[in-house]
């Protein structure tokens, strides 16, 4: 037996080393175009499959090992996830469980570790591959529902935090770009382009230029007071692209239009060359659940990329008060209102709709540009709605047991939900949860008001309500 074991470890790794080289040559291959791209499409699907988490644990070691001789991830020992669990003093895992669900709700609520600006007048551009290679299972049910689920998401999600946003939505397949959403701020338009499922079957194979330049055209005349994004959910190892796809990443990035991308297969060398140069970010999804976390981090209005200065220049120049903007709050006409010709349709509507109060065009929806004037309208509650970017919620920091013991006059219930703490026992102490930025007493405290919070409420407040209770 002791034979065929060591047979087994030995056939095991020999299947294993090809695969990650194999993966390099696809994604070196697919940045070389469309008669590359042809012949990378052939390689088998498992392969991909096969090299997902290798190619993904190379970046990452890569990344960590930066400046030293790291070697590759497939020379590394083999971490095991189920090492990092222990049990508790009963035998439970009880706690462990706990702790790793609190360590996933405080990672989205933690603030960045420097002052950020932030534009909330968002244009973003939400690129979907609909080649061949979205039909793939590895994802369930397959990559083609779950990202069009994820995309319905993200849309809806997209507005409630951005209400002053606009959002379009590019298709690719077959070697061309579709448009499925024009660049607006219809919620409902866009959840309506990404439910037709027939129209949206997917076929052929993508090309990341044509959708690019698409995206670029959509978002060039916009004025430089906005962000310009692209965010695209690839799916495929290759991309078939009519000419050189380095000269539309050198436009993207003098015209400073940011793309970021997710990967659902592997990391593709172009795909991050174009998110590298346009300073966007680059993911690559390892499950269900990671997937969604990594679109959902283009939901918050990304930092502002400040156009580099002459560091001589920027001490004469009075700081950056940033540039004023126009902006109007129409008049609503009422449902009962005469029927008239809408601007933006050029069709005869009755019912709700705004008068822009400049021109007096009649739109059907805000916020949007008047198609006559081009002033920005929108409603005092959609600025309101917007604000949380510009003057984020405090932070809730944990509170340890000694802090406890230490403060007097502690609530002995959360200041939001009224559920009552544990209580400071030994018994308590030893079921606590000890992981980084997670409290052990279960309390988070405002750093404003002072005040405790649990952790389902630290969630609520900091992703929903943008405010917090102790302090209004
Ligand atoms: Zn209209
Ligand atoms: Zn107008
Ligand atoms: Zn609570
Ligand atoms: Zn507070």
């Amino acid at each position: 037996m002791p034979a065929r074991d060591s047979d087994y470890s030995a056939s095991d790794s020999d299947s294993d080393a090809p695969l990650p080289s194999s993966s390099r040559a696809v994604a070196a291959s697919s940045s070389r175009g469309a008669a590359a791209g042809a012949s990378a499409a052939a390689a088998p699907a498992g392969a991909a499959r096969g090299t997902r988490g290798a190619v993904a644990a190379g970046a990452k070691a890569k990344k960590k090992g930066k400046g030293k001789d790291a070697g590759y991830a497939w020379e590394a020992t083999f971490k095991r996830s189920w090492d990092a669990v222990r049990e508790d003093g009963e035998g439970g895992l009880e706690a462990t469980v706990r702790g790793m669900l609190e360590a996933g709700k405080r990672r989205r609520t933690r603030p960045p570790a420097y002052a950020v600006q932030r534009g909330i007048i968002r244009h973003l551009v939400l690129v979907l591959d609909l080649s061949e290679s979205m039909s793939e299972r590895d994802l369930r049910p397959n990559r083609h529902a779950l990202s069009l689920q994820y995309a319905r998401e993200f849309v809806t999600e997209y507005f409630d935090q951005n209400p002053i946003g606009q959002l379009g939505i590019i298709a690719t397949r077959d070697g061309i770009a579709e448009r499925l959403g024009l660049l607006g701020g219809n919620v409902v338009d866009h959840l309506a382009a990404l439910s037709n499922a027939r129209r949206l079957e997917p076929k052929g194979e993508p090309s990341l230029q044509n959708a690019l330049e698409m995206a670029r055209s959509s978002l060039a005349h916009l004025p430089a007071s906005s962000s310009r994004e692209i965010l695209v959910l690839f799916g495929s190892l290759t991309t078939c692209d009519p000419s050189n796809i380095h000269t539309t990443i050198d436009t993207l990035a003098e015209e400073r239009i940011r793309v970021s991308m997710v990967c659902l297969a592997a990391e593709v060398k172009v795909c991050k060359t174009v998110t590298v140069r346009t300073g966007g970010t680059f993911a690559v999804a390892l499950n269900e659940g990671h997937l969604r976390d990594v679109l959902f981090q283009s939901v918050a209005p990304p930092e502002i990329l400040a156009p580099k200065r002459n560091p001589a220049q920027a001490e004469d120049a009075a700081p950056d008060g940033g540039d004023l903007l126009c902006m109007a709050f129409p008049l609503r006409l009422p449902a009962a209102a005469p029927a008239s010709l809408c601007a933006c349709h050029g069709r005869i509507k009755s019912g709700t709709a705004f008068v822009c109060p400049r021109c007096e065009a009649k739109v059907c929806d805000v916020p949007t540009d008047c198609p006559i004037c081009g002033m920005t309208i929108v409603l005092s509650t959609h600025l309101a709605r917007s604000y949380h970017h510009l003057f984020p919620t405090p932070y809730y920091a944990p509170v340890e047991w000694d802090d406890l013991d230490a403060a007097e006059d502690v609530s002995p219930t959360c200041h939001g939900c009224s559920t009552p703490f544990a209580i400071d026992t030994p018994a308590a102490r030893a079921a606590a949860v000890s992981s980084e930025n997670v409290s052990p007493t279960g309390r988070y405290a405002c750093e404003a008001c002072g005040e405790h919070f649990c952790i389902e409420c630290d969630t609520f407040v900091h992703e929903t309500l943008h405010v917090c209770p102790g302090c209004a």
